[in-house]
């Protein structure tokens, strides 16, 4: 595109954010404990929002070409493509593929929706959108990439759907069903800082999933009880070398001293799979998602746990950390794993902190009465659990409707789980995305899940779901849940 000496004068205005210490202090400082990206990336939004403010308009709009010229170096600090993102005007973007780094370089104050070809519902970037509070369609097939520029795309994030150059009465509905979901989100984030008690009186601890120390403020501002996931492996992606202890360990400290006394749940390096780490020079595989990937790498590569276990064990002696091993099968995995907790927390000279288990593997479900007797927690992923429990790949558009976490099967596996929990008297969190679907908040407390955990634009809603919650109420729906035959006879209840 060619463009004009007053459209040039832009691009130099861009540059002049370059030398603004005002950026490059904070991002700077932030390197040595968020690695460069993730300091470029706080310290653009930090100043945006600052900007966004201000009383002058002519400032005010600078914000949004700061953001712009913060993603383009984004993207070369993440060796990608220059973000798709960039829409000229606010619009819904598609694209073919999505991939997490492009994700977390979208605005949403630009991007409005994404529908994407290919991919699942659970895969890590449709998970990293919805963090954003970009409503995404995934797996709709190649022929939405033939769609041409400017044509109108009606989306319907939460049920799946696109439409393409729909009727004024569609899109009128469409803007009034959106409308009204901005309501009740605004009234549900008025109360976001209040807890989320059910009509009879259980506290439910609604935390928050988070893929590093700069997500933990907004999930605060969320209203999030604490962090029920930290994905420690965004630390170990978008860089050349494995961060040091010590990079680690201020990370992680920094997360859980603005958490102030709330706990922080750090899940141990889950690499592998679709999470790919180019420095680590793993050996290829046919079936990565059946691979060396979770627990199974880290007993690999036990300098990397023993690193990540002595950051996190500093930290656990000032601040209430736990930490989460991934894709545990075997009682045996779950046994090295504390027995290496337990080694490094003598070596430091402290106790031991709280060591739980996701629970995203069948046989983990299977045998959480054996887990749960050494165990100090469980947390169920259900975004892994059910795509091993149906053998479906959660990032194949193909198998989106089979890979429906309300399946009985997965249903009953969780119910499981939180009963052997309860039987040893440990709790039993969700932290996969179900978690952040209001319509399941009664259902899984019916199953006996005693906490939730998901992206922070879902904590305000999930929330004043809880509040609406009769336990009794929610036995019963859990055990006609468990009664269906398939997840399509589980829907219908969630919606009577
Ligand atoms: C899950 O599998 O449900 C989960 C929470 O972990 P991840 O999505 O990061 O695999
Ligand atoms: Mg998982």
């Amino acid at each position: 595109m060619r463009v004009g000496a007053g459209e040039a004068a832009i691009f130099d205005a861009h540059l002049l954010f370059l030398q603004d210490e005002a950026l490059l202090d904070p991002a700077t400082d932030g390197i040595p404990g968020l690695g460069a990206a993730a300091s470029w990336r706080g310290a653009v939004s930090e100043l945006a929002t600052a900007w966004d403010e201000l009383d002058d308009p002519y400032l005010r709009e600078r914000a949004g070409d700061l953001r712009s010229v913060g993603r383009q170096v984004l993207a070369r600090l993440l060796g990608v493509e220059a973000p798709h993102g960039q829409l000229p005007a606010p619009g819904i973007l598609v694209v073919a593929d999505l991939e997490p780094a492009d994700t977390i370089a979208l605005d949403p104050a630009s991007c409005q929706g994404i529908a994407v070809a290919h991919g699942g519902p659970t895969s890590h970037a449709a998970v990293l959108a919805r963090a954003l509070g970009i409503p995404a369609v995934v797996g709709l097939g190649d022929q939405i990439i033939g769609i041409a520029e400017g044509v109108t795309i009606g989306l319907d994030g939460r049920a799946g759907v696109v439409h393409i150059d729909p009727p004024s009465s569609t899109i009128a509905l469409l803007e009034a069903d959106r409308a009204e979901q901005l309501d009740r989100e605004r009234s549900a984030r008025a109360r976001a800082s209040e807890p989320a008690v059910t009509k009879d009186g259980r506290h439910i601890s609604v935390m928050a999933n988070v893929g590093g120390s700069s997500d933990v403020a907004a999930a605060l501002a969320a209203g999030c009880d604490g962090v029920g996931l930290f994905r420690s492996e965004f630390l170990f992606l978008g860089r050349d070398t494995m961060p040091s202890e010590a990079e680690q360990e201020e990370v992680y400290r920094a997360a859980a001293v603005e958490l102030d006394g709330r706990p922080l749940t750090v899940r141990t390096l889950d690499a592998g799979a679709d999470k790919p780490i180019p420095y680590l020079e793993l050996t290829p595989e046919a079936n990565p998602f059946l691979g060396v990937r979770g627990v199974r790498l880290t007993s690999a590569r036990p300098d990397i746990l023993h690193t990540q276990v002595r950051a996190l064990v500093r930290v656990s002696a000032d601040h209430p950390v736990r930490i989460m091993f991934p894709m545990v099968a075997t009682l045996e995995e779950l046994r090295t794993g504390l027995t290496v907790v337990g080694d490094v927390a003598a070596k430091v000279g402290t106790a031991p902190p709280e060591v739980g288990v996701m629970i995203e593997i069948p046989s983990a479900a299977l045998a959480a009465a054996h887990l749960a007797r050494v165990a100090a927690f469980f947390s169920v992923g259900t975004n892994d659990l059910t795509q091993y429990t149906l053998a479906a790949d959660r990032g194949n558009e193909h198998l989106g409707d089979l890979a429906d976490a309300l399946h009985p099967s997965v249903l009953r596996l969780i119910a499981m789980t939180a009963e052997a929990g309860a039987a040893s008297g440990i709790s039993t969190a969700v932290c996969g995305e179900l978690a952040a679907d209001p319509a399941a908040t009664t259902l899984l407390l019916g199953l006996g899940v005693e906490e939730l955990s998901m992206s922070p634009p879902a904590i305000p809603s999930v929330k004043e779901a809880v509040r609406a919650v009769d336990l009794d109420g929610a036995d019963a729906l859990a055990s006609k849940a468990l009664a269906c035959a398939t997840a399509a006879e589980v829907r219908q209840l969630l919606t009577v």
